[in-house]
């Protein structure tokens, strides 16, 4: 039996311990995945400082006891899950539970609040703060996606040619991912073509690409619910004029300057800094509207933030993403976007870093 949810599930009890809880009620999905390793879409997770009981429903009766193995116990519950959860809090109360926040509708809070229950306290990225701080299999995972990510990408772009549309790009590039072992697209692709692509988070469209436009092309691939986020931007149907060629090189430039510099310890703020400092000294500060970067694991946004309003310091063996872009409304935007791990060497890339500029004429 793999030992990874005691040591995980032990740092979660030294927190709980650390804010004064005597247990917290899981209700955020990736952290019962994180906490048990369970997948399914409708489970509760109680962890108390002896024992972690996990109640899910009848679809899951066979997944959940081989997915979860000792780390939990399981129950199923035919009628409602939260009854059952009740009936074990009415039984045993707590003295003073830990909800998530950001993962529990006002109803069930209201539920879990009832006479007798004891009291409830909100709490903010409990689990979310472990899951920053990656072990040795989580990064092998995030790395088998980055590389899946950019080898589908590689499939793909030589068939990218004028006429085609957004659309049957993205979708010859998720059935890349998909071919290549992707468990799923953790976010919806986004490709995006020449005025398009200064639309930061542009919806893929039918719009055919003409000559000289912008490509953006911004994916995800997913191994053992482990997620990769890359953005390439490419010119297509003739070579890149000299405007395009500048903003190119100053992305590029951000990027490069993130990458060799950015380390564990680091603020999020000062690690955002070392991109957009290169943007904003060439007057094109405004342009870059976005954070430079954001955790990845079972999601593709998590803990821990590379943003100028992230005051937190960056956890040594966290994974983050460096993707500063300039959009220019009208005219287009370039974003460039690599997976990289804070290990205590420094900066590791996980995705390959390929970013000279490609002309696909
Ligand atoms: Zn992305
Ligand atoms: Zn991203």
């Amino acid at each position: 039996m793999p030992d990874w949810w005691e040591a995980r599930q032990g740092a979660l009890r030294a927190a709980l311990a650390g804010e004064g809880l005597d247990g917290l009620l899981v209700t955020h999905l990736p952290n019962i995945r994180y906490l048990t390793g369970f997948t399914g879409s409708a489970a509760l997770l109680l962890v108390r400082a002896d024992d972690a009981l996990l109640v899910t429903d009848f679809r899951y009766a066979t997944q959940a006891p081989q997915e979860v193995g000792e780390s939990a116990r399981v129950e199923i519950d035919q009628a409602s899950v939260w009854q059952r959860l009740l009936q074990h809090l009415a039984e045993l109360p707590p003295r003073s539970l830990g909800i998530e926040a950001h993962a529990l509708t006002v109803r069930d809070a209201e539920r879990l609040g009832g006479a007798g229950r004891g009291r409830t306290v909100t709490t903010v990225d409990l689990v979310e703060r472990l899951r920053a701080v990656k072990d040795p299999g989580e990064l092998a995972a995030i790395r088998s996606a980055a590389v899946l990510a950019q080898d589908a990408l590689a499939e793909v772009l030589p068939s990218v040619r004028i006429g085609r549309t957004e659309r049957e790009i993205a979708a010859d590039l998720e059935a890349a991912l998909r071919r290549r072992g992707s468990e799923w697209h953790p976010f919806p692709t986004i490709v995006a073509s020449g005025p398009r692509s200064a639309l930061p988070h542009a919806r893929t469209s039918g719009r055919a690409l003409e000559p000289g436009d912008w490509l953006l092309l911004d994916f995800g691939a997913q191994v053992d619910g482990y997620c990769a986020d890359l953005t390439r931007t490419v010119v297509v149907g003739r070579r890149a004029d000299e405007r395009q060629r500048a903003i190119y090189e100053l992305v590029q430039a951000a990027q490069r300057r993130a990458l060799e510099h950015l380390r564990a310890g680091m603020t999020g703020r000062e690690g955002d800094a070392l991109a957009r400092e290169v943007i904003t000294e060439r007057g094109f500060g405004h342009a870059f509207g976005h954070s430079l970067g954001h955790g990845l694991g079972l999601e593709v946004h998590e803990a821990p933030r590379v943003a100028p309003t992230a005051d937190a310091p960056l956890p040594l063996h966290a994974v983050v993403t460096v993707e500063p872009g300039v959009y220019l409304p009208g005219w287009g935007g370039v974003r460039l976007e690599d997976d990289i791990y804070l290990g205590p060497g420094g900066a590791e890339c996980l995705s390959d870093n390929r970013t000279e500029l490609v002309e696909l004429v």
